[in-house]
């Protein structure tokens, strides 16, 4: 082995993609995952061309192309399915791919890409001490000490609760089910049905699969709602009542967000979700995680921990705020009354699908 010595904390997108940018840099990390046995899990994830450009560099964007689809228009539409903006993707990214797939084959792409890798199932981090050399503890009572730790450990991440202290997420306003349904092969396009309060999201993920994202606004997901959350959309235009009817077992969620980002402390550091969920409307999630993981990778193979760790946050910050501040624009314009907003979009489209993406049209 070469380099520090690494541990990587969860095998989800962020914890994987960093794994596999590491190996290309000769450095081996642990990976521990505290999921025991992995199961086809997850509905689907639209990953704009940011995000297929840096799998690209993980050389896995053709075998996701390849599981997934090709999303060529973004639009919105009014609940009863009438027209009020779109734009083909090429005019939102000048150059690169829009993809959609299902979350697990992706899960599953990066696992057969990091199969040589230390991963080790069903360990939980329990506990991180130390500062040059970190010692971390697992519930199964084995330990490590490591040069450096990555907390890619997701939205209620450990690694930021032991390191940061009371750094919690919190919630955006929103409440969403998710669900892909099969048997809709014309479902292609990016397409987003807004209601008052409400909206809709439908995007093919290949073969005849339609990834679906219902959401209403909320601070907490209580039973009943769960129960009957589906008659708050039977009122949209077709093909939502059809969709429904296949979305039995929905995966409920609430939407949280960690802003402003948590970046790193000692010899700790964070990626992905752990160090800045965000709301979901830009579909960032995936591509700020692996461009996370390719910076960090990259600057922590020719430069000392520390100065790496440094140069990490003066690199990924502006990038992960501009993302979190969109993320909040688009969401206080779900509350404008409905015609203001309707005729806001229309009168300017570039401002809704171009102008929150620009600057990651550049590399991160
Ligand atoms: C409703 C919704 C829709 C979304 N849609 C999209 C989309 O269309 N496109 C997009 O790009 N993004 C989307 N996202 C965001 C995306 O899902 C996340 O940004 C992405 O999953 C982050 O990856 P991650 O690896 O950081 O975290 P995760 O995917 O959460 O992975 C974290 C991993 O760490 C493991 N773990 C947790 N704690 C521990 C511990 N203590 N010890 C060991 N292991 C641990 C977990 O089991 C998990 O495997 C969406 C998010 C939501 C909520």
């Amino acid at each position: 082995m070469t380099g520090p010595r690494v541990l990587i904390v969860g095998a989800g997108i962020a914890g994987l993609a960093a794994g596999r940018a590491l190996a290309r840099h000769g450095i081996v990390a642990d990976i521990v995952e505290r999921v025991g046995e992995w199961r086809a899990e997850g509905t689907g994830m639209y990953l704009p061309a940011n995000a297929v450009r840096a799998l690209d560099e993980l050389g896995l964007a053709d075998a996701v192309e390849e599981r997934g689809a090709r999303v060529r228009r973004q639009r919105v539409v009014d609940h009863r399915g009438r027209s009020i903006a779109g734009m083909d993707v090429d005019d939102i990214w000048g150059s690169g791919r829009c993809l959609a797939v299902h979350r697990a084959d992706l899960h599953r792409i990066l696992l057969d890409a990091t199969r040589d890798l230390p991963v080790r199932l069903g360990a939980v981090l329990t506990g991180l001490a130390g500062d040059d050399q970190v010692k971390a503890t697992f519930s199964d009572g084995s330990a490590g000490v490591y040069d450096l730790v990555i907390g890619a450990d997701g939205v209620h991440s450990s690694v930021r609760g032991l390191v940061f202290g009371a750094r919690a997420a919190r919630p955006v306003g929103q409440v969403c089910w998710r669900f892909v349904a099969e048997g809709f092969p014309g479902i292609r396009d990016w397409t987003l049905y807004t209601g008052p309060g409400r909206a809709f999201l439908t995007v093919g993920i290949g073969g005849d699969r339609v990834y679906c994202y219902a959401d209403l606004m909320g601070e907490s997901l209580d039973p009943s709602l769960n129960e009957n959350w589906r008659a708050r959309f039977r009122d949209f235009a077709d093909p939502i009542p059809a969709l429904l009817d296949q979305g039995g077992d929905a995966l409920p969620g609430l939407i949280e967000e960690v802003s402003p980002p948590v970046w790193s402390a000692g010899r700790v550091v964070l990626i992905g979700d752990a160090a800045h969920a965000s709301s979901p409307n830009l579909a960032q999630g995936a591509a700020m995680a692996v461009e996370d993981a390719l910076v960090l990778a990259d600057l922590i193979s020719n430069r000392p921990v520390d100065e790496a760790l440094t140069a990490y946050r003066e690199r990924r910050s502006p990038r992960v705020s501009w993302v979190q501040d969109q993320t909040h624009h688009r969401d206080k314009l779900r509350k404008l009354h409905p015609a203001v907003r309707k005729l806001s979009l229309r009168l300017a489209a570039s401002k809704f699908f171009v102008a929150p993406y620009r600057p990651l049209r550049e590399r991160p």
